[in-house]
């Protein structure tokens, strides 16, 4: 069986981030990923300046596109405003595969099955054991599956469904466009360029509001692709869009249960305005490996509750 002191599950932005922090303390630790990487992985791709800052690093230094959105078109239920801003977009496919491999963490392609507790350690799937355990697998992750309750992180008022689609297009509009509350979605909608000629584009709402009001997700996609279409941003695509669902933040999420830690989209941390779940796990990744190796409190203090701050406007600038 392999030992390792820490073993993190899941290597996403929150996983990473934990890996390369215990590294910095010279902790031993472990990434399981079932996903062979560069994988994957829905999601627009917007990140604040905070992410980049955590991550100790800067647009110079990022080895992939990484394109500066320096304003935001917004329209709120049909008002439209135009919000300076400094945020970047980043394609997830590189970024995750950057992050994981720049934690200098050995990773192993597997599937997590089962976790058992024998004699104070963790045992996953018979073939490995650890001492503490990372749960960094998102919605489905077997940490939070094994060791926590649903009602103690997850809300169901709380659960987000999406669809959403990146793809190699050659746009002419290099702006970023968000559409909320249109046509009686609860969430919005997205148009995100991306570098090296991407584009990304979705919708994502409270599945909670859809089903009150007999409304779908699918409904809201079929309507951003007539509208993309009749603003010329995007002409003439066939999408083969996906879908992948999420939890908002929920007031008391619980973190830790003894040994056993949960973060990022396993926690259920993204921000309850805008859904902003990257800057959260990159964060919570951070402040559980403190807890390993330096004895600090894993807590949800100084991990945003809402992404919309006075800090992200730049008036004037
Ligand atoms: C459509 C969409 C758009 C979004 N847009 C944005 C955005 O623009 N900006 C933003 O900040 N946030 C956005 N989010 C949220 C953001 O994507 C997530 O909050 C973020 O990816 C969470 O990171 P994570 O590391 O916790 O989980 P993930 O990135 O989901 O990583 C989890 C990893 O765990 C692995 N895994 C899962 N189960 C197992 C298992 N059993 N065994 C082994 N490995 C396992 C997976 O393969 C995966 O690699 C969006 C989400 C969606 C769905």
């Amino acid at each position: 069986m392999e030992h390792s002191e820490v073993i993190i599950i899941g290597g996403g932005p929150a996983g990473s981030a934990c890996a390369g922090k215990l590294r910095q303390h010279n902790v031993d630790c472990l990434v399981l990923d079932r996903a062979v990487f560069p994988r994957d992985k829905l999601c627009a791709g917007w990140i604040t300046p905070e992410v980049l800052d955590d991550l100790n690093t800067s647009p110079p230094d990022y080895p992939h596109g990484i394109i500066p959105l320096k304003k935001m078109y917004i329209t709120f239920r049909g008002i439209k405003f135009k919000v300076p801003t400094l945020q970047y977009s980043i394609r997830r496919y590189e970024f995750d595969n950057w992050l994981l491999q720049r934690s200098r963490a050995p990773v192993i392609t597997h599937n997590v099955k089962q976790i058992e507790r024998r004699n104070g350690s963790f045992i996953i799937d018979g073939a490995y054991s650890c001492n503490h355990i990372v749960g960094a697998g998102g919605t489905t992750c077997p940490v939070y599956k094994t060791f926590f309750n649903k009602s103690e992180s997850r809300l169901d008022e709380n659960l987000i469904v999406t669809q959403e689609e990146e793809v190699p297009y050659e746009y002419t509009d290099p702006n970023c466009y968000l559409w909320f509350m249109e046509n009686k979605l609860p969430g919005y909608a997205w148009y995100v360029p991306k570098a090296n000629g991407y584009i990304n584009i979705g919708v994502g709402g409270k599945e909670y509001g859809l089903k009150k009001q007999n409304d779908s997700i699918k409904r809201h996609w079929d309507i951003l692709v007539r509208k993309l279409d009749e603003k010329g941003l995007v002409t003439g695509y066939d999408f083969k869009p996906k879908g992948h669902s999420y939890y908002l933040r929920n007031k008391e999420s619980k973190l830790r249960r003894g040994n056993a830690y949960i973060i990022g989209d396993a926690a259920a941390l993204a921000t309850v305005d805008m859904g902003e779940g990257i800057g959260p796990a990159v964060r919570s990744g951070i402040y559980a490996a403190e807890a390993i190796a330096a004895g600090k409190k894993y807590t949800l203090d100084d991990i945003a509750k809402r992404s919309i701050r006075w800090k992200w406007l730049r008036f004037g600038k």
